[in-house]
């Protein structure tokens, strides 16, 4: 609220730039501009033609655009979420009702005397249609060992694991823990949870016995399906022995799923069960358990950016209406086309765009279990020649990990299949955007930057809502997906009007993808994203409406800078810096500064075989950031680091470096989710080693 205040305060009078490629330090793939980035002016009414979407449109001819479609979606939600649930989901009893909210006591509800199962409108009615269609494409640790899965093999494999489940004692409601590589075993047990009834929360295989453990109680649950071990980027991970541990801390638990990924030996307790064993004696016909639209489908960890992580929990038909309506809408999927988001499926990313929405709309989902650089920095692109990806959804860390190698590794890959390419989970800097369009994508695909949250089930802004041929503009994600009305508010709690200004992220809609509460704590719920802005879900993002009235993410609100009273976005001066030939990476935070209030300190990771000197670049950074933002923005401390701290989902983890600039390095806080904990020691020496 502070921060917001001055941003109020400092309005009007401060220089902003907005978002120009106009930097002195242009790359190769910086010097053309994009024909996308030059087209003609919007009105900023978003008033483009858009693909019809047929249930609305057979029915409401005169809906011709984007805007007409979206002012519909929000005028009449009813009409239109109804529309769409009746023709893209399958119901065992059709609903009456479409919206029944409470606002009062921030219970929101969709459908709910409807009736549906999941892994039935996942896999069933397609394996009915189409059972040889390939549901999975599994790209596994080595390159050319892919396997594919059919709609059929996908439906006997779900039936068998939830057959298992059901036999063993795992009843609807319960929450099963799962703890598994990216891998069709994985899919698999996700909807066999979701065939009996059973609530999953999927934790990343990567994280520790004590992350593992902890999850486990908060959600209560009594069964765990793991694997032997994992594989990735070449390293075998002993998934088995972290469960062991975890366990032995979790009183609850009653049982573990062992499923087997290099069939190693690993150690089998009492509480341990074979699951290819029991699998392969089960049937491959489930009844599938008659559920609730409201019934819990799963919960699921955010990623701990900004505090300790939040059990955000999903429930069963909204979320999944949603992020099939996203999925085939902000990617402009069709038949026939191969969807490949390299998330892992312990992410929000990897349930809703590697594993729910495709499927919801039978479509062929690749399951990434490897790494951008393994076996070398080409890995992604040899994925997408050797799969004929049409769709490619990834990070901007990913992005910005890749484009410090030689294009080479790009150019000697046959891309023509690609039509999409998508990017997720941080603001996308130019210069990572111009190398995914312009190198990778050869600047005739359409680049998707979405923006959305764990919390929100689904894509919530994105520059291509059903429009081929819709102008996209270069570092923003530009536009409202159906049913989501953006709102910028002020500190006094209200809507900020007009355009070219900026405010805190706020969503004025009810969307069925709205996660419905925090798992055991509808307080804490309430707490982050109902009361800050009442009346209107607050993101905890701050946004940009520029003056053609298109959305630029600016950073989170937790970490916008106050400079001698002027209000500074992280994700505005990074990208300025960014823009430097010879800068990786950088974080910009916050410290208290004596003079201006708070002063800016950049953490930096430079390329691979700089020439320059850091004194040299220091120089160069402070020009470029003066030039294309102004003087207050310009840094008082450049650290040159080894990395930066992330989170295992590979966002910057700003929180701790804001402490480690304050001079507070005791001060971590919650660090259970940061990737790799030898960073933060590294930064933390060079801080002090600083004059
Ligand atoms: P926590 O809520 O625990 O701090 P988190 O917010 O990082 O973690 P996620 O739900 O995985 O957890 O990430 C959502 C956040 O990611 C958004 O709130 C936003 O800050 C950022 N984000 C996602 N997509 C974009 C995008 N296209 N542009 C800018 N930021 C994005
Ligand atoms: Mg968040």
């Amino acid at each position: 609220r502070l921060l917001s205040k001055a941003l109020q305060q400092a309005g009007g009078g401060a220089p902003r730039r907005l978002y120009c490629t106009k930097g002195f330090f242009k790359s190769p793939h910086r010097a053309a501009t994009t024909s996308s980035a030059t087209s003609p002016k919007f009105d900023g009414t978003n008033d483009i033609t858009t693909t019809p979407i047929p249930e609305i449109t057979n029915a409401y001819p005169d809906l011709l655009t984007h805007r007409s479609i979206h002012q519909f979606s929000l005028e009449q939600p009813d009409e239109f979420w109804g529309r769409l649930a009746r023709s893209r989901l399958e119901w065992q009893e059709e609903f009456r009702t479409v919206t029944d909210h409470d606002f009062k006591n921030s219970h929101f509800r969709w459908f709910p005397d409807g009736k549906l199962n999941v892994s039935v409108n996942c896999v069933d009615r397609h394996a009915r249609r189409h059972p040889d269609r390939v549901a999975l494409v599994w790209e596994k640790d080595e390159p050319g060992q892919q396997e594919y899965v059919t709609y059929k093999q996908l439906h006997d494999d779900v039936c068998r694991v939830a057959n298992v489940l059901r036999d063993s004692g795992v009843k609807k409601g319960d929450r099963v823990a799962l703890y598994l590589p990216v891998s069709p075993l994985a899919v698999a047990s996700m909807l066999a949870c979701t065939r009996i009834g059973a609530v999953h929360s999927v934790v990343f295989a990567g994280f520790s016995a004590e992350a593992l453990a902890s999850r486990i109680k908060d959600a209560g649950a009594e069964t765990v399906i793991t694997a032997d071990q994992a594989v990735r980027g070449g390293k075998v991970i002993e998934l088995k022995k972290v469960v062991d541990a975890a366990v032995a801390k979790c009183p609850s638990i009653k049982r573990v799923f062992v499923g087997m990924r290099t069939g190693a030996k690993v150690n089998m307790g009492p509480k341990d069960i074979s699951l290819d064993q029991a699998a392969s004696g089960a049937s491959t016909q489930c009844s599938p358990s008659v559920q609730g639209a409201e019934d819990l489908l799963f919960l699921l960890y955010t990623s701990g950016s900004t505090g300790s992580p939040k059990g955000v929990v999903h429930s069963t038909a909204g979320y999944l209406l949603y992020a099939a309506v996203t999925h085939k809408h902000a990617f402009d999927y069709r038949d026939g086309d191969v969807f490949g988001c390299m998330a892992d499926i312990g992410w929000i990313t990897g349930h809703s765009y590697v594993v729910y929405g495709p499927l919801a709309n039978g479509a062929t989902t690749v399951l990434f279990e490897s790494t951008p650089t393994y076996p070398n920095p080409g890995r992604y692109w040899d994925t997408v020649s050797r799969l004929g990806i049409t769709h490619f959804y990834c990070a901007p860390t990913a992005l910005r990990l890749l484009l410090r190698y030689e294009d080479e590794w790009v150019q000697r890959y046959d891309r023509s299949s690609l039509r999409v390419l998508g990017s997720v989970g941080e603001p996308l800097n130019h210069e990572a955007w111009h190398w995914f369009n312009d190198l990778v994508g050869e600047k005739r695909c359409d680049l998707v930057d979405t923006w959305w949250q764990t919390e929100t089930g689904g894509i919530m802004l994105s520059p291509r809502p059903s429009s081929p041929g819709a102008p996209i503009l270069p570092g923003m994600p530009m536009r409202p997906m159906f049913g989501m009305r953006p709102v910028l508010c002020g500190t006094d709690g209200k809507e900020i009007q007009g355009n070219g200004v900026d405010g805190a992220l706020c969503v004025g809609s009810v969307w069925p993808g709205i996660a419905r509460t925090v798992y055991g704590d509808h307080k804490r719920y309430v707490d982050t994203y109902m009361a800050p802005y009442p009346g209107y879900y607050f993101s905890g993002d701050g946004a940009h409406r520029d003056k053609d009235g298109h959305y630029h993410i600016t950073g989170r609100m937790d970490d916008v800078i106050n400079v001698t009273g002027h209000r500074l976005g992280t994700a505005e001066v990074e990208d300025a810096i960014t823009e430097h030939e010879e800068v990786a990476e950088v974080a910009v935070v916050g410290y208290p500064h004596e003079v201006k209030g708070e002063g800016v300190f950049a953490f930096m990771v430079l390329k691979e075989g700089t020439h320059s000197t850091n004194e040299e670049i220091t120089v160069d950074l402070r020009k470029l950031v003066r030039s294309q933002i102004a003087g207050y923005a310009v840094p008082e401390v450049f650290l040159v680091c080894s990395g930066l701290p992330k989170t295992r989902s590979g966002k910057i983890m700003r929180r701790i470096l804001r402490k480690i600039a304050s001079g507070k390095p005791e001060e971590l806080g919650d660090i259970s989710t940061l990737a790799d904990p030898s960073v933060v020691e590294a930064i933390v020496n060079a801080h002090a080693a600083l004059p």
